[in-house]
């Protein structure tokens, strides 16, 4: 799978707006953190992660984005078996829920997306291990991104960790690069070969993304058609970062403070 159109390496100007972009989108993820506990609606979760964004001076990067219909929300909220593109609304979390939220904002011209996850108490010994080993698989995959590393070496970092821990990653979605558009170049699957792919050159901006799935690799979109939850209703998590790639150590964008 090759897909390298569109990539774009950024300039130092460029760079420092989507440092203060990533410095937004960990606000906005860390402010919502604080309020998921059972009772709260995914609705509340989402005012509150666009309320951060507006008034740092940016704007939502996933509101109105094209797909079936618009994306309707500033956020994505998927729980459980849900895995991605989970829209917000009534729903009211749940003790026990595996709550999964993406976040992207536009600030001056320059998108950054990052995404948690985390379980509600009493949590199950199964999500806690899920949650653990998809987090620790996106540093597996970060500390493959230096400058003349490959794709494939960051992919391939990524799918063995979680694989030789017994979950799944998903095919049907992947990591990306990211600037003025929310999807750049290159693709950056969770899957792959080392030593294969396009080569990393300082100055790209990746957002990569492990998908996990407990049960399977395979997805289904729910009726909603934005919606992808695990093909078999097993559990699922995510974690992403925004990631400048140096000539030195690969720099996290939207670290959380
Ligand atoms: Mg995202
Ligand atoms: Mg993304």
């Amino acid at each position: 799978m090759a897909w390298h159109r569109n990539i774009v390496i950024k300039t130092p100007e460029e760079i420092a707006l989507m440092r203060v972009a990533g410095r937004i989108n960990a606000e906005a993820l860390q402010t919502v953190q604080r309020m998921v506990r059972p009772g709260v609606t995914t609705a509340e979760l989402d005012a509150a992660a666009e309320e951060v964004i507006r008034k740092r001076g940016a704007v939502p990067a996933f509101l109105g984005y094209p797909g079936p219909y618009p994306y309707p929300a500033t956020l994505t909220v998927s729980i459980n078996d849900e895995l991605v593109h989970g829209i917000p609304g009534e729903r009211v979390i749940q003790p026990g829920d595996v709550v999964s939220i993406d976040c992207g904002n536009i600030y001056k011209g320059f998108v950054a997306d990052s995404a948690f996850s985390m379980v509600v108490e009493p949590a199950s010994e199964e999500a806690l291990r899920l949650l653990e080993v998809t987090e620790q698989s996106l540093y597996a995959g970060i500390a493959k991104m230096h400058a003349g590393n490959r794709v494939g070496d960051v992919s391939s970092a990524i799918q063995r960790y979680v694989e030789s821990r017994g979950f799944h990653v998903t095919r049907e979605y992947t990591g990306h690069g990211v600037g003025r558009e929310m999807h750049e170049g290159p693709m950056v699957p969770n899957y792959g070969r080392a030593g294969r792919g396009l080569r990393l050159r300082a100055g790209m901006t990746i957002a990569l993304e492990p998908m996990v799935l407990v049960g399977t690799p395979r997805t289904r979109v729910l009726p909603d058609q934005w919606t992808v939850a695990s093909a078999d209703g097993s559990l699922t998590a995510h974690f992403e970062h925004t990631v400048l790639v140096t000539e030195g150590e690969p720099e996290i964008l939207t670290a959380w403070t």
